[in-house]
């Protein structure tokens, strides 16, 4: 019987491999096709909200890449990121994805303060990197670099560290501001707050969601919002899908926040639209 559960086992074992093989394969296929194509179509680049804690008013929006598949579905980047960084797509989706946000930030220059980018570490790997934004930058003078956010994670950091620091510090010397995403769930974190030239740091989700009703979280959130301050750093929190959570993120000093309860992920005209709507409801 043991070795009949043994012989079981290694079957799942195989199909699950072949699974993922066959899904990694589909997925660079899919991305290839999808970056020869049409950007705009296929790679479209959806807007979430990041709003004041105090008033939930929207102050920036995080850009998220999604792919549209030939039969219309809309995948999320937990389905192609990873084969886009293992073949190195990622460069080439990550341009499209900064040019995208580039020209938005332009297209709501009255209503939105800044545009949040995800740079993946093998990106900011690239010595084109810096060159390609100073270029675009260059290309739109009319756009405040401030006005645009890089959001890098701790895997950035790993191997040559040295040579990412000094990309960072060109990046800030541009005047684009950087933040540490999904802050908290690497290994190093202090490491990092303390070698990173960043200016605001993103709480992750694990640590936010629910934080109201956990003492735990909360003392956690405080202390991290304590560090940011005193390192003269902005702080978002991630994943506020309730109330709750707001107030106390407020209550805590946690100046801006992002989740579900202020707006998932949209299409830029459907952000463009809740854009107007709140100009107008702030306009006299
Ligand atoms: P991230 O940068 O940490 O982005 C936040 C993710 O959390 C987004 O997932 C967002 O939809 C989700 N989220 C926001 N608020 C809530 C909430 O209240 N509840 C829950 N449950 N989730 C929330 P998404 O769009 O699926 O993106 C996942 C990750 O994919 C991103 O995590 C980022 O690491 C990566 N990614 C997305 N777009 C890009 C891109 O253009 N370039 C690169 N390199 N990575 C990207
Ligand atoms: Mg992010
Ligand atoms: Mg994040
Ligand atoms: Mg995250």
């Amino acid at each position: 019987a043991a070795k009949r559960a043994g012989g079981n086992r290694v079957k799942v074992f195989n199909q699950q491999m072949r699974v993922s093989v066959q899904e990694r394969i589909t997925g660079e296929k899919m991305l290839r096709e999808a970056l020869a194509g049409d950007r705009q179509q296929n790679l479209p680049v959806w807007f979430q909200p990041i709003v004041r804690a105090e008033d939930g008013e929207i102050v920036g929006a995080e850009a998220l890449v999604r792919m549209c598949t030939a039969d219309g579905t809309i995948l999320g980047p937990g389905h192609f990121i990873p084969a886009a960084e293992e073949t190195g797509l990622i460069v080439p989706l990550g341009e499209h994805v900064l040019r995208t946000a580039l020209r938005y930030l332009q297209e709501w220059s009255d209503d939105l303060r800044y545009i949040s980018v995800n740079v993946s570490p093998r990106q900011l790997a690239e010595a084109d990197f810096v060159p390609l934004l100073a270029d675009l930058l260059t290309a739109s003078p009319e756009i405040d670099p401030r006005r645009l956010v890089l959001e890098i994670t701790e895997t950035a950091m790993l191997g040559s560290s040295h040579d990412v620091r000094e990309r960072l510090e060109t990046i800030k010397a541009l005047g684009v501001r950087i933040a540490l995403d999904d802050f908290g769930t690497g290994y190093s974190s202090l490491t990092w707050l303390q070698n990173i030239p960043a200016d605001v740091v993103k709480l992750d989700r694990s640590f936010v969601a629910g934080l109201s009703s956990d003492p735990r979280k909360s003392s956690i959130i405080q202390a991290v919002l304590w560090m940011a301050r005193s390192l003269g750093m902005s702080a978002v929190a991630e994943g506020v899908e309730e109330e709750a959570d707001q107030l106390a993120l407020h209550a805590a000093g946690c100046p801006f926040i992002q989740g579900y309860l202020f707006g998932k992920p949209v299409p830029p005209a459907e952000f463009s639209e809740r854009l107007q709507r709140s100009r107008m409801a702030t306009t006299p």
